[in-house]
């Protein structure tokens, strides 16, 4: 489904250019879970970026490619990238009001969003965001779905995130650090809902968190980011059993 192949990103600086990521490759197959590890720095963060197109300035693509579905999108347009993001990529990120706009109330986030994305009608744009918060845990019976985000608790918000995240039935989610921002007793949850939603949409996911515990009861292959370089892709077992990379076995004295 997706494909990225030696993606290199750069930033200038003063004594001369920073290469963050250093020719990474992996792919994500059709509902396929891969989770992505790597210490603070390593550039997780910047892989899931420019997946999206929302590298920020000055860093930049400086090679290689990245292909949906076979067709590149590292090098689309501003407005043509807008409309991956959202329709065929959904995102999570750490903070869950940095996805919600406060002046809505979140069905009307899911609806608007639906509205942009699809062509339906208003009243079964609103049927499918209703559903949609539903399944995340915000039933429309409990009163919750026309109030505003800062009305939830940060889990509860995260939900509110992910029904955004899908409600355009996207084709791939990207999940950067989803739970980092949240109370442990919540974080499993968000997780398990992410995984599974995702799962019965027939998405796939990309999975960026620095928990290699939480990769070994989530993904199907992990992808292990060392000084922005690949150290290891593979499926979770054989990454967990025969790690190459000093690094990746140092991880793995971590896992549960
Ligand atoms: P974390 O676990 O802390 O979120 P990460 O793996 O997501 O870490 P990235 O945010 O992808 O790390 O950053 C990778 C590297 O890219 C950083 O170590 C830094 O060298 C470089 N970098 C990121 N943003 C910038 C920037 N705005 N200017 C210069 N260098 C940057
Ligand atoms: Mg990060």
């Amino acid at each position: 489904l997706l494909s990225v192949r030696d993606l290199v990103v750069e930033f200038p600086t003063r004594r001369g250019t920073l290469r963050a990521l250093d020719g990474v490759s992996f792919d994500i197959g059709a509902g396929e879970v891969l989770g992505m590890v790597g210490e603070s720095g390593a550039g997780k963060s910047l892989t899931g970026a420019s997946i999206i197109g929302l590298l920020e300035p000055p860093g930049r693509i400086a090679g290689g490619e990245i292909r949906l579905k076979g067709e590149r999108i590292d090098n689309l347009s501003p407005e043509a990238m807008r409309r991956v993001r959202g329709r065929r990529i959904g995102m999570v990120f750490q903070d869950p009001l940095t996805s919600l706009n406060p002046l809505y109330t979140v069905s009307r986030q899911l609806t608007q969003t639906i509205l942009t994305h699809m062509s339906v009608s208003e009243a079964e744009a609103r049927k499918r965001a209703v559903a949609l918060l539903d399944r995340v845990g915000i039933p429309a019976a409990a009163r919750r779905i026309d109030d505003y985000p800062h009305q939830f608790s940060g889990g509860m918000r995260q939900r509110v995130v992910i029904a955004l995240a899908l409600c355009a039935e996207p084709e791939l989610v990207i999940a950067d650090e989803p739970t980092t921002a949240l109370d442990v007793s919540v974080q499993a949850q968000i997780i398990d809902l992410i995984k599974e939603i995702c799962a019965e949409r027939g998405a796939s996911v990309l999975l960026i968190t620095h928990d290699m515990g939480v990769i070994a009861e989530t993904a199907d292959r992990v992808a292990v980011l060392y000084a922005g370089r690949l150290a290891e892709v593979g499926p979770v077992r054989q990454v967990i059993t025969a790690a190459d990379h000093p690094y990746t076995k140092g991880l793995m004295g971590s896992i549960p």
